[in-house]
């Protein structure tokens, strides 16, 4: 009799904690649907590694849905800004890789070769695109309802322009968010206009642009 008495109560035990469990998790998953309907902010400090795993699933999602805004003046485009465009096409649903016309008053490359060495430059990525801009950044941007305009850090050197930059965007424009990313080391020191000056001085550029622009450079730099 004791020890049915017991196994009853340890019966009864298993069942309110899963029960328990189950109310837990309900109340889990209805707190993740408010809060992704509201964006609310959670603290994950006390939260367990499936639940974190969740959660970031969750947020790549929502990032998936993202358009961003890569511009630049690619006078010309380099391996570095490729780094970071196949960076982006990880990240973001769509990439438009914007090329401001007439940023300097005398580039290498006029706008329309900019873009035809972007366009053979990034072919492999479906998402993404080569446009044309004039103009203000965030006038563009919410032009193409982006939410995202994507700039590289190269070295601590670019922060200080970078962060100016991307506060007066967000002040202009609150909605856009600027997101930085930091291309892989080997191309950390690479900058068009270190490609051009080397070319115009018949130094090789080859491994620090795709071949296509390689060629545009050489027959530039010969004339
Ligand atoms: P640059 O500064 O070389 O003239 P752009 O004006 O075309 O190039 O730069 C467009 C964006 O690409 C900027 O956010 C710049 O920081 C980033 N960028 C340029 N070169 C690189 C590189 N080697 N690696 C990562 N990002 C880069």
């Amino acid at each position: 009799m004791l020890r049915f008495g017991l196994k009853l109560r340890l019966i009864w035990s298993h069942m309110s904690k899963a029960c328990h469990r189950i109310a837990a998790s309900a109340a889990e998953q209805s707190s993740i649907e408010v809060e992704r309907e509201t964006g609310a902010t959670r603290d994950f400090s006390q939260r367990g590694t499936n639940d974190r795993i969740e959660w970031r699933a969750d947020a790549l999602a929502t990032m998936k849905t993202a358009l961003a805004i890569y511009p630049g003046s690619f006078d010309p485009v380099t391996n570095g800004h490729l780094d970071l465009i196949e960076r982006g096409t990880k990240i973001f649903d769509r990439l438009v890789v914007a090329v401001l016309r007439n940023s300097e008053k005398d580039p290498m490359f006029t706008t329309a070769e900019r873009v035809e060495m972007l366009r053979e430059a990034t072919k492999q990525w479906e998402n993404v695109e080569v446009d044309v801009f004039d103009g203000l950044l965030v006038q563009y941007a919410r032009q193409r309802k982006a939410q995202v305009i994507l700039r590289g850090i190269r070295a601590i050197s670019d922060y200080e322009y970078e962060l100016q930059m991307a506060l007066m965007n967000r002040k202009l424009e609150p909605h856009i968010e600027t997101v930085f990313m930091m291309p892989a080391e080997a191309y950390s020191y690479l900058s068009s206009r270190l490609v051009r000056e080397i070319s115009n001085l018949g130094g090789t550029i080859s491994g620090l642009v795709p071949p296509t622009v390689e060629a545009r450079l050489k027959s530039k730099s010969q004339k």
